[in-house]
Formats: structure tokens, sequence, C-alpha cells
């Protein structure tokens, strides 16, 4: 529930950050309408390929100032109804009224033209060869400042294009100030340039991903993918690279291409997401996007211009894979798999942007030619993010139970050198520890004492007060011994009630005194409520190399058993 709250706020955090730029956009107001005077004409050729082309062009322009006959009216901003798809060149002319001194810049988007503009006759911008519009590829803005007007004049544009499809169109066409024309520019990349630090930032936190991590490396690569094209794309969507690197074709064949390549990386990221069963699909989906990818280079490399006629084969591909892929996406998500439920939030909120911007572009809802689908980026964020915590707290898991299980594995370890009932050392230790006791003790020069302490009538606390009973004692004891003695000292359950101290360092005297410590503390202690506790101690010594552990303990046990014959309840000492 907690985890279910905690995406919920962070997607409103999300939509509200991804809002506010959307917003912006939507509450523009937009710009006032050009003042172009009376109807757009247009007159197809005059492309004058004879000697008198100066005089021909002079001519035309001439004939357009006149509002000759040979002008055809046409609904601008419509494309003008050229006669035959052999047309490569048009002319287009509309009369243009000073009565907004002001807005004097002329802003307008053409795709793969070349141009030439003209006041009356005088020629005030020129892009491009009138022979070969080849270099004019993709859609650029051209930015015409006006001379300024003192009556009415006749503007005339002349286009160049390699082949019918854009002739004569003109996307945008606004005449206003230079500061409304800018802003206008900007806007157009307002969306790209807030989408674009994200974009950097999500590609550098999965690079790092990838080279820090060895599971999902798969995925952390189509990831990089996605974002690397994405970056570029925003690269080839903004105004602004114009000011870098004039060359509209190089960025029309690059934003197509990485149209083409996009649907691969996203449904790449899919395919590495969704299960094994579901694969297959993904796989499908990827191979008939990269098919029609191959055939697209295949048909420009052999000059079909087949990036361009595969469009509309794209555009219903994506029709028919996108469900495909947001079907396998959602039997995913509902089988549990939680990879698949934050990539749902990607793919519904691209969805929706991209049907805003189709809606915008077909009702000319912002000022601008602004798209907002590159703001997906946001939903992407939280797709990884989403994705980055499910794998850490999958990490988180691994690793508790990495922990749980050394816990586990250090409790049976200790229960293999302690014994349960009392928590001493047990028996399976005692050659180690007499070993290290030695060491310690010939390390400072001095002996090591021995005790072996053994309760009295023990058997009796059993047959009368129950095993239990005995268990009760039995601990209670090993806890007098073990507050009784130093801390270097070694306590060991030797068997059933008998315990053996190793004394390190210890003179005779010093073992001894400790041990009558203990057993005054024993007999003081009510570890049985029924019947008072004592205990009988044998006491030897090491001593030195020759002694064995055997004969220590051989020694060790006479003088307990001399302990008990003399009367119990006392030390005894055997060296
Ligand atoms: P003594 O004074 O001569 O040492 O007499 P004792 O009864 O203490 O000696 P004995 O060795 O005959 O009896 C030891 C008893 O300790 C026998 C066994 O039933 C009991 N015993 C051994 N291990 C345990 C244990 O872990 N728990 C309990 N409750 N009894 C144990
Ligand atoms: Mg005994
Ligand atoms: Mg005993």
């Amino acid at each position: 529930m907690e985890r279910v709250h905690g995406t919920m706020v962070r997607a409103a955090i999300f939509l509200f950050l991804m809002a506010v730029p959307v917003m912006f956009f939507l509450c523009l107001p937009r710009a006032e309408a050009a003042e172009f005077a009376g109807a757009w004409k247009y007159r197809e050729g005059g492309a004058f390929d004879s000697t008198d082309a100066q005089v021909l062009q002079e001519a035309w322009l001439e004939s357009a100032m006149r509002g000759d006959a040979a002008w055809a009216s046409y609904g601008f901003p419509d494309h003008p109804r050229l006669s035959s798809s052999s047309v490569r060149d048009i002319w287009v002319t509309v009369r243009l009224r000073p009565d907004w001194p002001e807005k004097n810049v002329l802003l307008f988007s053409l795709a793969e033209q070349s141009i030439r503009v003209w006041l009356d006759h005088q020629l005030i911008y020129s892009y491009g060869s009138l022979a070969d519009a080849s270099h004019a590829g993709g859609s650029r803005w051209h930015m015409i400042v006006l001379p300024e007007l003192q009556r009415e004049v006749q503007l005339t544009f002349r286009l160049h294009a390699n082949d019918v499809w854009q002739l004569g169109y003109f996307n945008r066409m606004q005449i206003d100030t230079e500061a409304a024309q800018l802003r206008a520019i900007y806007l157009n990349d307002l969306p790209y340039l807030v989408s674009l630090p994200v974009a950097l930032v999500l590609l550098l936190l999965m690079m790092g991903y990838y080279v820090k991590r060895i599971a999902w490396r798969r995925l952390c690569a189509a990831i990089c993918a996605f974002l690397v094209f994405f970056i570029l794309w925003l690269i080839c969507a903004l105004n602004m690279k114009y000011i870098f690197f004039d060359a509209p074709a190089f960025w029309w064949y690059m934003m197509t291409g990485l149209e083409y390549l996009f649907p691969i990386a996203a449904n790449w990221i899919l395919y590495e997401l969704l299960e094994r069963n579901l694969k297959p699909w993904a796989m499908g989906v990827i191979a008939s996007y990269a098919a029609l990818f191959f055939m697209a280079v295949a048909g420009e490399l052999l000059g079909f211009s087949g990036m361009e006629r595969l469009m509309p084969v794209y555009y219903i591909l994506l029709l028919l894979a996108e469900p495909v892929a947001f079907i396998m996406v959602l039997t995913s998500a509902y089988g549990g798999n939680p990879y698949s439920r934050a990539v749902l939030i990607p793919m519904i909120g691209i969805t929706a942007l991209g049907a805003l911007d189709a809606l915008s572009w077909y009702f000319s809802l912002f000022s601008w030619s602004s798209f907002v689908s590159s703001l997906g980026i946001y939903f992407f964020a939280l797709f990884m993010l989403g994705m980055l915590h499910e794998q850490f707290t999958m990490e988180k898991r691994v690793s508790q139970r990495a922990i749980a299980l050394r816990e586990k594995r250090e409790k049976v370890e200790a229960q293999a050198i302690l014994d349960p009932l009392t928590g001493c050392y047990n028996r399976a230790r005692m050659e180690n520890l007499r070993e290290r006791a030695i060491f310690q003790s010939e390390q400072r020069g001095l002996p090591m004492g021995m005790m072996i302490l053994d309760i009295d009538h023990f058997k009796r606390f059993n047959d009368n007060y129950g095993h239990e009973m005995g268990d009760v004692v039995l601990r209670g004891f090993a806890e007098v011994i073990r507050e009784n003695i130093l801390p270097e000292m070694i306590l060991i359950r030797w068997g059933g009630e008998e315990f053996v101290v190793f004394c390190p360092a210890c003179p005779l005297f010093t073992t001894a005194a400790f041990a009558e410590v203990v057993r005054g503390r024993v007999m003081s202690a009510v570890l049985c409520e029924k019947q008072q506790v004592t205990c009988s101690i044998g006491i030897t010594l090491w001593q030195g190399e020759e002694d064995t552990a055997a004969e220590m303990f051989q020694r060790a046990d006479q003088a307990l058993y001399r302990a008990k014959e003399s009367g119990r309840n006392r030390i005894a000492v055997e060296l």
C-alpha cells in the first residue's frame, strides 16, 4: 500500500512538472494574422532556360505587380493546384500593405525547395540553387526582414523543388515583429530544450548503470540506444541547429532515419522486459520495423526516395504494431511484472502527447508549430525511476537474504562449538582452547592453571526433582563459574555436570584462589530452591614441554576424586 502511495506521489509530481510547459503552450495567445492584402496567386513554370532569363524574370515580376490574368488565385495556405506532376518551378505572389510598420519580419518554413523573394522588382532573399534543390532536402525556416514600406508592394516568391510533393507549400507563413518571430522560433525549440537535459541525465545514469552492473545489461543497452536516438532526434527538431550547421538535407535524413529507428529501440526495451512467452511477439514487431527501415534505406540508396515514400507504410505499421505491443505489456503487467507496469507509464504518456500534437497540428492550437511529444521523456524518466527502484528493492531483498543466510550459518557454526544448554564451549574445541591458553601462558612466562569442577550428588537433583530441574542447576552452575573467573579464562563443558576451566598465566595460588571463590559462590547461590548445590574442584598446573593433555587431565581428575573422597564441597590439588 505504501509503495502504491509513493508511486502515485511521484507520478503526480512528474505530471505537474510536465504540465507546466504544456499549459504554457496552450495558454499562449495566438500571434496576429499577417497583413497580406488580397488573394494569393500562383503561376507555374518560369525556370527560364534561355539567355534572356533576367529579362523574362523582370517581365514575370512586372506581370505579378499588374495582377495579370496569367496568375491564378488559390486558397493559401493550401497547396496551389498544379497541372502535372512534372512541374518543378512555381511563382507565388501576394500584395503587402504598409499598415503595420512594426511588423516587418516574414517567417515561414519550406520543405525541399529553393527560393527567391522580391518586393516589386527588388530581390530581398535568396536560398538554394534554382536548378537543383536537393541540398534543401528537409524542412527549413526562413526569416526575412522586410525594408520599410511606404506604399502597397507586390511580394513575389519563386520556388524550385526536385519533386512536386512540396512545391508551393508554405508552412506557417507569418508577418510579425522581430521579437514575435524570434519568440515563435524559440517556442518551437522550447519543448525540445526542456527535454534535452533530462534525456542527457537519463543517458548518463543508464551508462553508469551499464558499466557497473552485470545483470540487465541488455536492457540497459536498449535504453541507452533509445535515449541516444531520442537526443539526436531532439537536436534535429531544434530550429537553432541551423545556426550551427545549415544543411537541411542532412537534418532531414537524420530525423527521418531516427523516426524509423525509434520504434526499434523502444520495442527492444519491451522485448527485454517481457516474459519469455511474449518475447517472440516483441521480436516480430522489432523485425517488421527493422525490415521497413532497411527497405527505406535501400530505396533511398537506389534513388527512389525510399525514406519518404515508405513513411505512409511506417505510419500504418505504427498503427498495427503498437496496439500489439500495448497488449503484450498489459498482459505482462496483469501477470504481475513490475517492469511492464512501469513501462505502461511512458507508453500511455507518449501516446497521449502524440495525440495532442496531432490535434494541435490539425486544429492549429498553438501560435507556432510547437510539438510537445518530446516532453514524453518525462514519462520515460518516470519509468526509469520505477525500474531502478524495482532493481534496488530486489537487490536489497537479495542482500537481506544473504545476510539472513550468513547469520544462520554463523549460528550453526557457533552451535558446533558451543554447548546449547549452558552456552559454554563444548568438548569439540577443548584441544584448541587448551593450546591457546598454554601459548598465552608461555608468552608471559607463567604457568597455566586448570580446574575440573563437578557438582556434588548431581544425580539426586535429577532423581528427586526431575531432569528439568537438573538442567536449571546446570545452567546456573555454569553461570556462577563464568561470573567468578577472569575474562581470559576459558570455561568448557567437559560432559554431564563436569566443567573444565583453563586459567592462562595463572600460578597455583591464583588458580586455587579462583577455584575457592567459585566453590563459595556456588554454595551461597540459590541454584535450586529445594536443595543446596555444592561442587568439588580438582586443580592442576601445566607442567611444560614434557607434560601431555592426557596426563594433565588425569592429574586434575585425581585431585577431583580426592576432593570427593574427602567429603565433597572442597578443592584439591594434584601436581
Ligand atoms: P558425585 O557427587 O559423585 O559427582 O555424584 P553425581 O551424582 O554428581 O555423579 P554421577 O556422575 O554419578 O552423575 C552424573 C549425572 O549427571 C548422571 C546424568 O544423569 C546427569 N547428567 C549428565 N548430563 C546431564 C544433563 O545435561 N542434564 C541433566 N539434567 N542431567 C545430566
Ligand atoms: Mg560426575
Ligand atoms: Mg557429580
